[in-house]
């Protein structure tokens, strides 16, 4: 008997082990499906001039559209897709998709914005990085100035100068770039010098705290002025509050994006949020 009950002990505790393998097995076969069933898609998120409130751009973030479990964010699957070697194709899939959609809004509008995609390191180790990105441009139609790419410390900490040469080829495609979630990494101000950066992106966590915690606010502060003193422009992410856009601007910050803007929308909503209006005062014009 008590045989028996360690061996069904053993065998439960087996199982309650391998729990976890067993569900990012499943999850790793139902991303390898999405990708060849297209339910990958992307969210945009506006980002303002925080002095004119003029939209200026906007960040396309990926999202999963699970026939069962609905939409899935992406921290639960671009980890997973860098881990299974899957990156490569989510990563050109959501490129690809948010340049032919900026390619299209620009093409309808007079006012051209810029369009942010996210880049993750993994990425940035392939040498064959820029030609592919040069071919998504092409075949999109997209305006090399138009993209942004938004990377972050991480990509440049295994390997420094391979990934400044490959930024390098960006920037000669015309490609801007960004230095995402600044402040939370390891990178040393010896690289940010060497980087061919165009734009900061302050760190959602300095922003949270900004109205309450003069720590944050001196961060802020001390971005600002180190971006702008490397002629960077530079952006807050994660406005929340409407207090926090005007410290922001009072301080110089000359970009935001936030859920006190807008949260990330689909492409339809996001064009029917920023551009219908427009639509409309420019048939009442052509009347
Ligand atoms: P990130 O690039 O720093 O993107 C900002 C994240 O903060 C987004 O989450 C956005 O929805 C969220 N956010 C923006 N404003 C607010 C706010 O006011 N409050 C709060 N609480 N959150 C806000 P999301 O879309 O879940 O993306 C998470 C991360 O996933 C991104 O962080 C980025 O690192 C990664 N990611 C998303 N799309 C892609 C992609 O296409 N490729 C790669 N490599 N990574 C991606
Ligand atoms: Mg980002
Ligand atoms: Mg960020
Ligand atoms: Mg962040």
């Amino acid at each position: 008997q008590a045989k028996k009950a360690g061996g069904n002990t053993f065998h439960f505790y087996n199982r309650l082990m391998n729990q976890d393998t067993l569900a990012k097995i499943q999850l790793e076969s139902e991303l390898r499906s999405a990708i060849q069933q297209d339910q990958l898609t992307v969210y945009y998120q506006p980002q303002f001039d925080l002095k004119t409130r003029k939209l200026v751009g906007v960040e396309a973030l990926a999202r999963w559209i699970h026939p069962e479990k609905g939409l899935i964010p992406p921290c639960t699957f671009i980890p997973l897709a860098e881990e299974k070697g899957l990156i490569h194709q989510v990563g050109s899939i959501i490129l690809t998709k948010a340049c032919q959609q900026m390619a299209q809004w620009n093409g309808e509008r007079e006012a051209q914005i810029a369009l942010a995609v996210n880049l993750s390191a993994k990425q940035l180790n392939t040498p064959e990085l820029a030609g592919s990105i040069s071919d998504i441009l092409h075949t999109t139609g997209l305006n090399a100035q138009h993209l942004e790419l938004e990377i972050t410390e991480s990509c440049v900490l295994s390997d420094p100068e391979d990934a400044i040469h490959k930024l390098e080829q960006l920037k000669a495609l015309g490609i801007r770039l960004a230095m995402d979630d600044f402040g939370t990494g390891y990178s040393s101000l010896a690289y940010l010098k060497k980087l061919p950066l165009d734009k900061l992106k302050i760190d959602k966590s300095f922003v949270d705290g900004l109205e309450i915690n003069p720590e944050d606010a001196a961060i802020c502060q001390a971005v600002i002025a180190l971006g702008h003193s490397l002629n960077l422009t530079v952006i807050a992410e994660g406005l929340e509050h409407e207090v926090q856009a005007t410290i922001l601007a009072e301080q110089g910050c000359d970009q935001a994006q936030g859920y006190f803007f807008a949260k990330p929308i689909s492409a339809e909503n996001f064009a029917r949020c920023y551009f219908k209006k427009e639509r409309k005062l420019k048939q009442e014009e052509n009347i």
